[in-house]
This record gives structure tokens, sequence and C-alpha cells, in this order.
């Protein structure tokens, strides 16, 4: 790159930190804005597959993630009711990968991806409201008044991106259903195990993050921005009577966010010159697959790479969007199919759930699995 090598990413959230941190270790010099004061801490958990866990490898960081959250070996579906319908031996992709499947806290992993910024600067209380370029350079603007200027300009502003629509009028889809998300101080109830409960329409799962605390989501199809605003109460309504220790987590957790699901088709590509997009500004995707925050980790990695180069910018980011849109398309439209067979509350859709987790071999399963968690790099 020629005059002012600066990339600036736009949000903190794990792509776009992910993606400082792997340029910082390439000798580029990045200033990452984030909108808040601080890190947004949403508080609940996440499961980081083994894709992420590799991907985090080429930045030093797998071994941070298993150390701070908790390997999990299993995947068990119950019904609301608590019986057993099948016992996935997840475990053995981690094994066959070398890279596990690790249950940890948002705020943990984003924390370590914070502390090893490096020369990296991370600005608060910057939120982009626009953004201009010409042939040698962005200048992003920002609410505050101030105006930046880099050589390219990295949209990881999330869902709800402002950096995307200044490209692509392309609006999201909502999936049909609504989601709650939280962390709480208990003990999880089976260690290594990553539990999903399925009802009529809704789904509670949970699994241990390290720390002794347990993460909790729950899903039901509902209307777009529906809002209650005593989540707890609204999740005791619906998921009160589920097997315990649904009831349990729930009356245990204070802060429950609750927030739509959206997702977006494939495009041909995410940006235009010298501005490209990650994460969940780049393809928005259901949760059914837990791949959201690992394709986005998976994107920074890789965006680094393809940056770490004296060329042509735009061609470079352009390169990079035609090799990640080839591998996030396919996972965001199954994890849409996925969403739906998950939620879905007619008796069709419920036996075909039923059937995918009763019927299906598990060695297929687990293959097909496998391939979707395998990061290439
Ligand atoms: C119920 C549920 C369960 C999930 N489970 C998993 C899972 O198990 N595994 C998994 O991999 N994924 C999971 N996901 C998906 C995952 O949460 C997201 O895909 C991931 O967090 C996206 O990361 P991101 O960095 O792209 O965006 P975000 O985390 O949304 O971060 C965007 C950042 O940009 C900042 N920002 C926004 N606008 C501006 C602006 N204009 N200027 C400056 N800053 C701005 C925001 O404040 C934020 O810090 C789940 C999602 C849901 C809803």
């Amino acid at each position: 790159m020629s005059g002012d090598d600066r990339i600036m990413v736009i949000g903190s959230g794990l792509g776009g930190l992910t993606a400082a941190v792997a340029l910082q270790r390439r000798g580029k010099d990045v200033v990452l804005f984030e909108q808040f004061d601080k890190l947004l801490e949403v508080g609940a958990g996440i499961t980081l597959n083994s894709n992420a866990i590799t991907a985090l490898r080429e930045i030093g960081l797998d071994k941070t993630a298993e150390e701070r959250g908790s390997v999990l070996e299993k995947f068990a579906h119950r019904s609301s009711g608590g019986k057993l319908i099948t016992t996935w031996d997840t475990g053995s992709i981690g094994r066959n990968l070398h890279a596990p499947i690790v249950g940890i806290s948002r705020p943990e992993i984003q924390r370590s991806l914070a502390e090893s910024l490096g020369d990296a600067e991370l600005r608060f209380g910057h939120k982009l409201v626009g953004l201009e370029q010409d042939g040698s350079g962005v200048t992003a603007r920002f609410e505050n008044g101030a105006e930046e200027r880099g050589a390219v300009l990295i949209g990881a502003d999330g869902g709800n991106s402002t950096v995307r629509p200044l490209f692509d009028a392309t609006p999201r889809r909502y999936s049909g259903y609504t989601t709650w998300l939280a962390l709480s101080n208990v003990e999880n109830f089976a260690p290594g195990t990553h539990t999903q409960w399925y009802g009529n329409g809704s789904i509670v799962g949970s699994h241990a993050v390290g720390g002794g605390k347990s993460y909790w989501y729950a899903s039901k199809t509902a209307p777009e921005g529906e809002r209650d605003p005593d989540t707890k109460k609204e999740c005791l309504d619906i998921f009160g009577d589920w097997h315990e220790p649904v009831p349990e987590m729930i009356r245990a957790t204070d802060n429950i966010p609750r927030s739509d699901i959206y997702d977006l088709p494939r495009r041909d590509r995410w940006g235009e010159g010298r501005v490209t997009l990650l994460g969940d500004a780049a393809h928005p995707m259901a949760p059914a697959l837990g791949q959201g925050a690992c394709q986005a980790i998976e994107d920074g990695v890789i965006l680094a790479s393809y940056l770490d180069t004296d060329g042509d910018v735009d061609a470079a980011l352009r390169a990079y969007e035609a090799k990640r849109i080839e591998r996030t398309a396919p996972i965001a439209k199954r994890a849409g199919l996925q969403g739906k067979l998950m939620q879905g509350d007619n008796p069709a859709i419920r036996f075909a759930r039923y059937a995918s987790f009763k019927f299906a071999p598990e060695g297929q399963v687990l293959k097909s699995f496998q391939k979707l968690l395998t990061f290439e790099g």
C-alpha cells in the first residue's frame, strides 16, 4: 500500500477485534473505532467451534480461549419435558481437527482479544456516521465531529451496519423468531455437554463457559419487533414449566437481553474500492449452527492475510470478499434452513426435526459438521 497505510476498523465486536489483532501481528498500522465508551460486554456466552479455535491459533489465542472457557464434548437434544432424543459425540470433531469446541463467556473472549491488540489503537466513543473515498484513501466521519483518514476502512459494525448500506441496499430478512441470551452465575448442570431443549416453535440451549458460569439462550417464533420490557418474566411465562434446570437457570439470571434474528442473502461483493465488511455486517446469519462469530473470526484472520500486500488495495479486498463469500454464503443458507427446522411448530416440521435427531446416523451428522468446522485458511 502507498501513502497513508493506516487501516481503520469500525466496531470492536469479536470480528473487528480479531481483524485488528491479526493486522497488528502482520505489522500493520491499525486503529479500531467503537461507538460505545467501553467494550460492549453483552454479558452472555458463545460456542467457539473448532474452526474458530483453529483461526484463533493463527494469532496465538487458541490456548487462551481453551483455558478461559470450557471444552464441550457432547451435544444432547431433549424435549421440553426433558426426554433425551439423542446425544452426539461432538468432542470427536475437536479431536479429529486438533481444535476443541469451546464454550466461553463473550466478555472473556473479547477481553482476551483486546489484551492482544499490542500497538493497535482502540478508540471508544467514535460512532461512524459516513465516509468518502478517493484514489488515495478513505475519510471516516464520526458523530462526535471527528474525521479520520486511512488507506482502508473495514466495516465490522455488526448486523445493523452503518457501512453496508452505503454500498448495498439489500434489506435484511427477518427470520420469524426472536432470541434471549444470558449468562448465569451457576455451575452448569452438565459440564462438557451442550444441551438443547425443543418445544413448539421454541428452543432453550445451555452450556458451561468456564469460571463456574453457565450460558443459556432461548428462542421463540414471534412477530418482528415484539417487546416486553420485563424479559425475565417473559422467559418464565414461556419456559417456566420446562424441564429443570431451564426454569432454575432463568430464575438465577437478572440481565436477559432480547434480539430478533435476521439474515441476508448471498451478494457478489461486500464493499467498493478501499472499503469492505466482515462478520455480521457482511453476512448476518441465523444462530442455528453457532457460526456467526466463528465466521467473523475467520474473516478477520483471512482479511489480514489479504491486506499483507504492497499491491492494489481494491484488488486485495475484492479477492478477500470472493474467498469469504464462497465460505460464508452456504453456511448462512444452511443456518437459515436449520433455524426453520429447529423453530418450526407445525406437525410436519416437528416430525422432520425429531426424525433428523432420532434417526440420522450419528456418523453422517458428525462428518457433515466436521466439514463445516474445518478452517482452511
Ligand atoms: C442467540 C444467539 C446465539 C448465538 N450463538 C453463537 C455461537 O454460539 N457461536 C457463534 O459463532 N455465533 C453465535 N451467534 C452469532 C454471533 O453473536 C454474531 O455473529 C457475532 O457476535 C458477530 O460479531 P461481529 O463482530 O461481526 O459484530 P458485533 O458483535 O455485533 O459487533 C459490532 C460492533 O460494532 C459496533 N458498532 C456498530 N455500529 C457502529 C458504528 N456506526 N460506529 C462504531 N462502532 C459501531 C458495535 O457497538 C459493536 O461493538 C449467536 C447469535 C445469537 C443471536
